[in-house]
């Protein structure tokens, strides 16, 4: 089964931020998820290079755009890195292999029929050297950048036929109706397309950094087609043995933030329909986390800096409170304080706690060897049993889900912790005649957390991996899922997530 999964492009001119990490870790959870399950995996992410903004900035700096995008690129690049991203490629729509494919696109939808020469008129700001949306005017007509007044300017330019793809994108609608998510995105596109759509600029005359317009070359092709296009146009040269077009295309997830909701769920599907290309199979549109409380926290001080988290409570903690502290689709705050009640509440006492218990009793109590048991009739009970929880994530992680997902599996988690208080292993440790019961027990502590930290790797997968080998486990496919015999030997390890106090 072919998965891919993407993130959107980050426009290079930015640093990157906590919104570009949390788009790239809900898109790596879902591809670990899936390779989890046997599924041939591929997962992109990467960076917009093109438009106005570059090539001034790169003015101001005395640096071709070139030489700008090739410097701010690798901050891109790490920021994946640091937060455990296992993307498969990185694109860079200045890669020529994405310029030239981007052409052949283009012209296609050209030679379909679908674009026309016309005028567009509207805000032209000349510090920016572009034009303005009616959305993106400041006050009295101005520039919301450079707070100066802008003049209606004309060009002429060639326009997509957007409007001839109306009934073809409602149609796609009425028969997908899980094409976006969640369902209030949903209906936020479809009530933009049944509002009536207008034909778009395609290309740009007054701008310079960009795609030639392959029959007309002194123009580029607007900066959002350029981009958007990155996801198809990777899949033809991210191997250099193997065109992955065929075996990926439809993408099967863009998971995107909201504020690009119209260019992906309109322009996007119509663009690719018009070049005779599959839409893809869904998208993902995610809120935004905000900055709200600024209440003083113990180690972090008062903002939440993603890298500082990550430096000093490593990925998976900042992986974790993404997902926790704001269920996936909705807006929600973060904040410092809220990070730090979550790392030592959740992540070191309900996690962690229980890992290093669980290692810590079987090295006691049965010289390190889990011992042969049978599953507790207990742990399989009610809405926490423990068995199930895998198809339990599948379902959900099949929707993107991503926080309900991570709710159900935590309810597990807190489920093994009252088990551990309800059988009391250190009592029944000092009455041999309980010595089957403590087996059993045992059994099921090893296997409970073996199973838990199975489908947390997606989520967690560093500390994850460091438990899974702690107890001799090296397989991480869901395969492995299931009640796995007594006889593995388990190593103490040092806290997976130490306490604050101890940092
Ligand atoms: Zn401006």
């Amino acid at each position: 089964m072919p998965f891919y999964v993407t993130t959107p492009i980050y426009y290079v001119n930015a640093e990157p931020h906590l919104g570009h990490a949390y788009s790239t870790i809900a898109a790596d959870v879902l591809a670990r998820h899936r390779r989890q399950r046997g599924e041939d995996v591929f997962f992109l992410t990467g960076t917009d290079e093109h438009g106005e903004p570059v090539a001034q900035a790169a003015e101001r700096q005395g640096l071709t755009p070139q030489q700008l995008v090739d410097q701010n690129a690798p901050r891109f690049r790490e920021m994946g890195e640091r937060i455990g991203a296992s993307n498969d490629f990185f694109i860079r729509t200045t890669d020529p292999e994405h310029v030239a494919r981007v052409q052949e696109v283009v012209q296609r939808v050209h030679d379909n029929g679908h674009v026309y020469e016309g005028t567009y008129e509207g805000w032209y700001c000349p510090r920016c050297a572009d034009f303005k949306t009616e959305s993106e005017l400041g006050e009295g007509n101005t520039c919301a950048i450079h707070e100066i007044r802008l003049e209606r300017e004309r060009e002429q330019n060639w326009f997509f036929r957007l409007s001839a793809f109306e009934d073809e994108l409602k149609r796609l609608y009425a028969e997908r109706p899980d094409f976006v998510a969640p369902s209030f995105r949903r209906n936020e596109a479809l009530s933009f397309i049944e509002g009536g759509l207008q034909d778009v600029s395609l290309s740009r005359a007054k701008l310079s950094w960009g795609v030639p317009l392959p029959w007309q070359r002194e123009q580029v092709v607007y900066v959002w087609f350029d981009a958007l296009l990155n996801y198809y146009t990777a899949l033809s040269y991210a191997r250099e043995e193997e065109d992955l077009t065929d075996r990926f295309w439809p993408a099967s997830w863009h998971v995107i933030g909201k504020d690009i909701l119209k260019f992906h769920c309109v322009y996007w599907p119509a663009f690719l329909l018009a070049a005779g290309l599959e839409p893809p199979e869904r998208l993902y549109v995610h809120g935004y986390l905000l900055m709200g409380e600024k209440k003083m926290s113990k180690s972090l001080g008062n903002v939440l800096d993603p890298n500082e988290v990550v430096e000093r409570f490593g990925s998976d903690a900042l992986r974790f409170y993404c997902f926790r502290e704001v269920s996936f689709g909705q807006d929600g705050n973060v904040s410092a304080a809220g990070f730090e009640t979550r790392y030592e509440t959740e992540l070191a006492n309900d996690w962690g706690n229980l890992a290093s218990r669980t290692l810590a009793m079987i090295e006691r109590y049965r010289g390190g060897v889990v011992p042969d048991g049978e599953v507790d009739p207990v742990l399989g009970e009610g809405e926490d049993a423990l068995a199930g929880i895998d198809g339990v994530v599948r379902e959900l992680l099949d929707r993107a889900e991503l926080s309900q997902a991570l709710e159900a599996i935590w309810a597990r988690v807190r489920r093994l912790n009252r088990y551990v208080e309800e059988t009391k292993p250190w009592e029944l440790a000092k009455d041999a005649a309980q010595s089957d019961r403590l087996d059993r027990v045992l059994y099921n502590l090893a296997e409970g957390v073996r199973t838990l930290a199975l489908v947390l790797h997606p989520y967690i997968p560093e500390t994850s991996g460091r438990l899974l080998d702690a107890l001799s486990e090296g397989n991480r496919e869901l395969d492995a899922f299931g009640a796995r015999a007594g006889g593995a030997h388990v190593e103490r390890i040092p806290p997976l997530f130490p306490k604050l106090e101890a940092r």
